[in-house]
């Protein structure tokens, strides 16, 4: 039967090109959205599991609340600033935000003296560690693309956190290679299914052998570089292999070893990364080589470039002093979450929170939708970078900031204008005597 209704207006999704995917640190700036109004968004252009999942998980917004109640915005600031102007020893962490959110978190932890450090430094601090004991020699995605001609690719397969970075920066031709040529050896480590269809065009060896020991492999190729007499075998690849593989480091023209620290198993993996930058400082008696730490998950190397910048130090450092107290061991979030008596946690890339010990205090900016272990104190809705409001982030190479455009208004407000917010709300500073 026929209804006498009009028809439904057909609703047109909007689609988003050239998007900057600022999620894994890859930096990825070619996707395509489409968005269904009011707000659901799909990534059409990869298959990308990170992307995709992270496009597609935006909650409807919520109102903030404190002890659990719902309560206007400027209501929750206020209680945050009351609980934060009491606090003697806070801890301002997560900080998965971007470089305006980690910005204006910095200017709060100053005013309010507390500890600041990210969500995800535990990964970065496997890399940090060496660079700090060492220095090291590392390169860039593009330098990658464009001119390495060896990619030694170190330990669990990368893609595994950085699904697209062989599709991206491995297979597309090199710019400054004549003839242009690229060879991958896995050591320690297997390629993924997704990896080997990527790399099908490519010469691939795989020398699968422990990943958990791939740092004895690597001391083995770096003693097999020196001298091709001393070649033996480690983590289960055999004496043989080793001397080949040290060969062709020694034939390369540019040369890259890249692993993801936060991939490796067991607590003391930065002497793993230690061996690796080692065994880059080695080949470059033979050839030209260099490292590519691959992290970046939730901007963390950008919120430690602000920090370094602003502070001369990075990530886990006390600004309780007037000066800023750099202690990686100390100023873990981790750790000093168990002596805090309030934590202001930001995590606007994800609806996720850690559980705090019982009975913390947490002032949590998070994505809509988060489930709490216990009710923080206060929880104020924040948009995510890149998909509620623009944002800048640092791809994992640390040379690039990115910005990412907003693509749908869920009316939250960003990170940063919360924390600028709380400043603004704090008692006054007591006068200096
Ligand atoms: S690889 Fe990383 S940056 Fe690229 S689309 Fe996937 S999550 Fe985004």
């Amino acid at each position: 039967m026929a209804s006498d209704r009009p028809p439904h207006p057909v609703v047109q999704p909007v689609v988003h090109r050239d998007v900057v995917c600022p999620f894994c640190g890859l930096g990825c700036d070619d996707l395509t959205v489409e968005e269904e109004p009011p707000a659901t968004l799909a990534v059409r252009s990869t298959d990308c599991p990170v992307a995709r999942e992270r496009y597609s998980r935006i909650p409807a917004p919520e109102p903030p609340r404190v002890a659990g109640v719902p309560v206007p915005l400027e209501e929750a600031v206020g209680a945050a600033a009351a609980v934060l102007g009491a606090a003697q020893a806070p801890l301002v962490a997560g900080l998965g935000t971007d470089i305006d959110g980690a910005r204006a978190a910095l200017a709060l932890a100053g005013r309010l003296g507390a500890v600041v450090d990210h969500a995800l430094s535990d990964g970065l601090y496997r890399n940090l560690a060496v660079l700090q004991r060492t220095g090291w020699i590392a390169t860039t995605l593009a330098e990658l693309r464009n001119r390495c001609d060896f990619l030694l690719v170190a330990g669990p397969d990368p893609a595994a956190l950085h699904p697209r970075l062989f599709e991206r920066w491995v297979t597309p031709a090199a710019t400054f290679q004549t003839p242009p040529s690229r060879e991958v050896v896995f050591l320690c480590g297997e390629p993924l299914d997704g990896t080997r269809a990527i790399l099908s065009g490519l010469p691939v060896t795989v020398l699968a052998g422990d990943s958990a020991r791939v740092g004895d492999a690597a001391a083995a190729l770096a003693a097999a570089l020196a001298d091709p007499s001393r070649a033996s075998g480690a983590a289960g690849i055999a004496a043989g292999d080793i001397a080949a593989l040290a060969e062709r480091v020694r034939k390369a023209r540019y040369a890259v070893v890249a692993w993801a620290a936060s991939a490796f198993d067991g607590a003391h993996a930065d002497l793993t990364v230690e061996r690796l930058v080692h065994l880059v400082r080695d080949a470059n008696r033979h050839t030209r080589c260099a490292g590519l730490p691959l992290a970046g998950y939730d901007n963390v190397v950008g919120v430690n470039q602000v920090c370094t910048w602003q502070l001369g130090v990075p990530l886990r450092t006390s600004l309780a002093g007037g000066a800023p107290l750099h202690d990686p061991h100390r100023f873990a979030w981790t750790r000093y979450a168990e002596v805090a008596d309030a934590v202001v946690w930001v995590s606007a890339f994800r609806p996720e929170v850690p559980a705090f010990p019982a009975g913390q205090t947490v002032i949590a900016l998070a994505s809509p939708g988060t489930a709490f272990a216990d009710e923080p104190a206060v929880f104020i809705p924040v948009g995510t970078p890149g998909i509620d409001h623009p944002a800048h982030v640092f791809r994992s190479d640390t040379v690039v900031a990115l910005r990412a455009r907003r693509l749908v208004d869920r009316g939250l407000p960003d990170a940063a204008t919360v924390l600028k917010a709380i400043v603004a709300a704090l008692p006054p500073e007591a006068p200096a005597c």
